[in-house]
C-alpha cells in the first residue's frame, strides 16, 4: 500500500459520518467489496445495508474496499488493495463479500482478487484463503458467468440470510473443517446460498444447456431466493454519510421493494416481488436522522410512486423541516398534489420514463402509460414551476420499427412544444434531457428469450434521433455506448463458460476485443441468438417464485398482439 493511498483513505474516513471500526480480536472478519469507485459504492443503499447488517452482529466485523478504475477520478486500487477502515490486506479477512449491482463490473471482481493475491479460480483456492462470496441484483438474476471465481453466492435479499450464514461460518471456522466440507454444509443448511462447485452443468450437442444439477442428492435441486416479508420490521437507510458519495447531498431511505406493474423488460419488477411497502411510522426515524444531518431525503425503491402513503411521506419530510427527492415517478402518479409537493421540496428536475415513443410499443412493453398520462404529468409539473424534465427512452426494443423511432422524435418535440407553451408568462422552461438507452434482455423477464439488437443498427437509430433533435432548442440527448451494451448482455445472459472470457479479459487487462477473439466461444450465441422457449436457460435452476409459463405467455402476447 502506498503512502498516498493511506493518506487518501484517512481523508475519506475523516469526512464520513457513521462508519464502524471494531477491534479485530477473534471476530469473524468480512471485507465488503464494491467492484467500482468509492463514490458509486457509497451511493448504493444495498451496499450500505449489508455493511450495517454485518457490523450489527456482535461476533462479526465488517470493513470496506472499493475498486476504482483508472480514469474514474479515484486512485486505482486494483493492486494490493487494503480495507478502508483498518488498512488490512484483503488476504487477512475470513470473508471477501462482493456486492454487485452491475454486470459490467465483473472484471473488477477478478482484478480485486488478483491484486489481493487471492487465487482467482474458486476450485483452486486453499483452505487458508478467504471465502469469496457475492450478492446483489446482477448475480441474483444470473450468477453463472462469475461462478468459476466465487465460492458462494447469496441469491435474493440479505437481511435474514446473511446473519444465518455468518453465524454458521464462524461456527465452522472454530471447528475447522476443510473448505469443501464447510461449503457443503452451508449449501445444505442455508436457503438462498448457491455454491457453484457443488452444481454440475451439462450441455447439449448444439451448445445449449441440458441441466444444472447438484453433485449430491442431499443438496437442493433448485436454489430458492430469499426475501423479507415485512419491510417495516427493519430499517434500510443510509448508515454512512459522506460528501464523497455520488449522492452526497442525499440521505437515502428505502420505501418499497417489488412492483406489480409487470413491465415486460424490467427484471427488478419481477424478482423483487411480492410488492412490499415500508410504512410511514417505520420510515419516520430515518427521516428524522437524515434531516438532522442536513440532507435531502432520497426516497428509494423499485416503484416509489406506487407507495400508498407517498404524499404522506413527502409531507412528513417537509413538515419535519426537510426536503425530499424521488428515485422514480410514474407518469400516471403525477397529480397536481404530487407536483405541488415536489415544488415545495425545491425539486428542479423530474425524471419520467415513457420508454417508447408510440402507444403500440408502450403496449408491447406493458408500460401502462398513455399520451394522456404523459401530457397530464407534464402539465402538472410545469404548472408548479418544474423547469427541467429528464425523459428515459429505450431503443432496440422487441418489435420496434422505424415508425417507433419516428414516434420517439415526434413525442419529444411535442413534449418540448407543450412545456414551452405551458411555461409562458412564468419562468421559462429550461431543458429536456433525453436519456436513450439500448434495451438489454434480462433473466426472469418475459423478454429473456429475445436477442439484443445488433450494435450497428442501434448506432444508426441513435444517430437519427440525435440528428433530428439537434436543433430543438432545450433538448439534449445522451446515450450509452452500444459496445458496452453488447458486453452487458453477454454477462447478463451468459452461462458458466462465459467465465473463460472474463478470465481472458483479466489477463489482457481489460481488452475485451482481444479476449473475445482469443477464447473459443462465440459470444453472439448468447447475445444475438433468439433463445428457444423450451430451452433450459443458464438461470433456470434458481427459483424466484416466477412461473416460467407466465413469462412465456407474456412474451408471446408482446410479440403477437400489437401489430
Ligand atoms: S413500473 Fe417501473 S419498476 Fe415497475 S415494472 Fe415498470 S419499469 Fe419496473
Amino acid at each position: 500500500m502506498s503512502w498516498k493511498q493511506h493518506k487518501r483513505d484517512q481523508q475519506l474516513l475523516a469526512q464520513e459520518k457513521g462508519y464502524c471500526r471494531k477491534a479485530w480480536g477473534d471476530k469473524l472478519t468480512v471485507c465488503l467489496a464494491y467492484p467500482n469507485a468509492y463514490r458509486i459504492g457509497m451511493a448504493n443503499l444495498g451496499y450500505q445495508a449489508v455493511y450495517s447488517l454485518l457490523n450489527d452482529l456482535p461476533f462479526c466485523l465488517c470493513e470496506r474496499v472499493f475498486f476504482s478504475p483508472p480514469g474514474e477520478g479515484d486512485a486505482p486500487r486494483g493492486k494490493s488493495p487494503v480495507s478502508l477502515e483498518s488498512q488490512k490486506p484483503l488476504k487477512e479477512f475470513d470473508i471477501i463479500a462482493f456486492s454487485i449491482p452491475f454486470e459490467n463490473d465483473y472484471p473488477h471482481v477478478l482484478a480485486l482478487l488478483a491484486g489481493a493475491g487471492i487465487s482467482l479460480q474458486a476450485s483452486l483456492r486453499k483452505d487458508f484463503e478467504p471465502l469469496v462470496m457475492a450478492g446483489g441484483i446482477a448475480v441474483t438474476l444470473n450468477p453463472e458467468p462469475l461462478s468459476s471465481f466465487i465460492d458462494l453466492f447469496l441469491i435474493g435479499e440479505a437481511e435474514e440470510a446473511l446473519p444465518e450464514l455468518a453465524a454458521l461460518y464462524r461456527e465452522a471456522l472454530i471447528q475447522g473443517p476443510d473448505r469443501r466440507e464447510l461449503l457443503f454444509d452451508v449449501q445444505r443448511r442455508v436457503p438462498g446460498v448457491y455454491v457453484p462447485q457443488l452444481y454440475s452443468v451439462s450441455y447439449r450437442p448444439d451448445g445449449t444447456l441440458e441441466d444444472v444439477q447438484p453433485v449430491d442428492s442431499s443438496l437442493p435441486r433448485k436454489i430458492r431466493r430469499r426475501w423479507e416479508k415485512d419491510l417495516s420490521a427493519f430499517r434500510t437507510d443510509q448508515v454512512i454519510s459522506t460528501p464523497g458519495s455520488e449522492f452526497g447531498d442525499l440521505f437515502l431511505a428505502e420505501v418499497s421493494r417489488g412492483c406489480a406493474r409487470g413491465c415486460r423488460f424490467c427484471a427488478a419488477g419481477f424478482v423483487y416481488r411480492p410488492v412490499r411497502f415500508r410504512r410511514k411510522e417505520a420510515l419516520e426515524p430515518s427521516f428524522v436522522r437524515g434531516i438532522a444531518e442536513g440532507k435531502r431525503i432520497g426516497l428509494l425503491g423499485t416503484a416509489v410512486s406506487d407507495h400508498p402513503q407517498l404524499a404522506d411521506l413527502c409531507r412528513c419530510v417537509l413538515e419535519g423541516g426537510g426536503t425530499f427527492a424521488l428515485s422514480s415517478l410514474r407518469m400516471d402518479r403525477v397529480s397536481a398534489e404530487m407536483a405541488g409537493l415536489l415544488r415545495e421540496s425545491g425539486v428542479e428536475t423530474v425524471a419520467l420514463a415513457p420508454e417508447a415513443g408510440t402507444q403500440r410499443l408502450r403496449d408491447v412493453l406493458n408500460k401502462g402509460i398513455s399520451e394522456d398520462h404523459i401530457f397530464s404529468a407534464l402539465e402538472h409539473l410545469v404548472q408548479q414551476g418544474i423547469r427541467q424534465i429528464r425523459l428515459y427512452f429505450m431503443v432496440g426494443l422487441p418489435t420496434e420499427t422505424e415508425a417507433d423511432i419516428e414516434g420517439l422524435i415526434r413525442l419529444t418535440r411535442k413534449i418540448r412544444h407543450q412545456a414551452l407553451q405551458l411555461s409562458k408568462g412564468k419562468k421559462p422552461f429550461r431543458r429536456i434531457t433525453l436519456s436513450v438507452n439500448q434495451f438489454i434482455p434480462k433473466p426472469f423477464t418475459p423478454f429473456q428469450w429475445h436477442p439484443l439488437e445488433e450494435v450497428k443498427d442501434v448506432k444508426k437509430k441513435l444517430r437519427r434521433i440525435k440528428k433530428a433533435l439537434h436543433n430543438e432548442g432545450p433538448v439534449q440527448v445522451f446515450h450509452d455506448l452500444p459496445k458496452w451494451n453488447y458486453i452487458q448482455t453477454l454477462l447478463s445472459l451468459g452461462d458458466r463458460r462465459v467465465g473463460q472470457i472474463l478470465a481472458e479479459v483479466h489477463q489482457l487487462e481489460g481488452n475485451w476485443s482481444q479476449a473475445l477473439k482469443k477464447v473459443p466461444l462465440n459470444p453472439d450465441f448468447y447475445v444475438y441468438r433468439p433463445k428457444g422457449l423450451s430451452e433450459f436457460l443458464p438461470w433456470d435452476f434458481i427459483d424466484h417464485g416466477i412461473d416460467k409459463a407466465v413469462l412465456i405467455r407474456e412474451y408471446r402476447k408482446a410479440l403477437s398482439e400489437y401489430p
